[in-house]
């Protein structure tokens, strides 16, 4: 088996083990951050159909005209550690957050330039998107400390039978 058929099978059995108490656990934690980030208008709900792209802990598809967000959880879910994942989760709960800072420039300032300006909004947009991710992950470091987010994090997984 090559190395990367050999890792895509460790994948997809490492996703299997995400059953639903963690789903749950990820849905209690998620629900706690909401509370702290003053988020209670939102929905954000951990989605059941399938685990985020392999290069992110988890990714969120917010709708800000429902108040709702979807997060999904990546497929080495069990393998980055409780630290990684009360951090991930966090981030994800702070993109709802901030959403709104990155779709002015989506849709507003795409909207305003006259198309000539295209090459120049992609560029914006790209660097928007980029400042927006270290701000929410420099957010979420700070966060997840001062919180006592891990901490958190571990109690809800052992209340649902996971081993923290
Ligand atoms: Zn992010």
């Amino acid at each position: 088996m090559s190395g990367k058929k050999a890792e895509e099978k460790r994948l997809a059995a490492l996703w299997a083990q995400v059953t639903e108490p963690e789903l749950r656990a990820a849905q209690e934690y998620i629900n706690w951050c909401r509370t702290q980030l003053g988020l209670p208008h939102w929905i954000i709900y951990v989605g059941d159909n399938g685990p985020c792209p392999d290069d992110a802990y988890a990714d969120c598809e917010v709708n800000p005209t429902r108040y709702m967000a979807k997060v999904r959880l990546c497929r080495r879910w069990l393998d980055i550690g409780a630290t990684a994942q009360a951090n991930a989760l966090l981030h994800e709960c702070l993109h709802v957050s901030h959403h709104q800072l990155t779709e002015v420039i989506r849709c507003e300032v795409r909207n305003t330039l006259p198309r000539k300006a295209q090459a120049a909004f992609n560029v914006i947009e790209c660097r928007s998107d980029l400042e927006a991710e270290r701000m929410v992950d420099q957010l979420a470091t700070a966060l997840t400390d001062s919180l006592g987010a891990v901490k958190v994090w571990k109690r809800i997984r052992r209340a649902n039978g996971l081993k923290p």
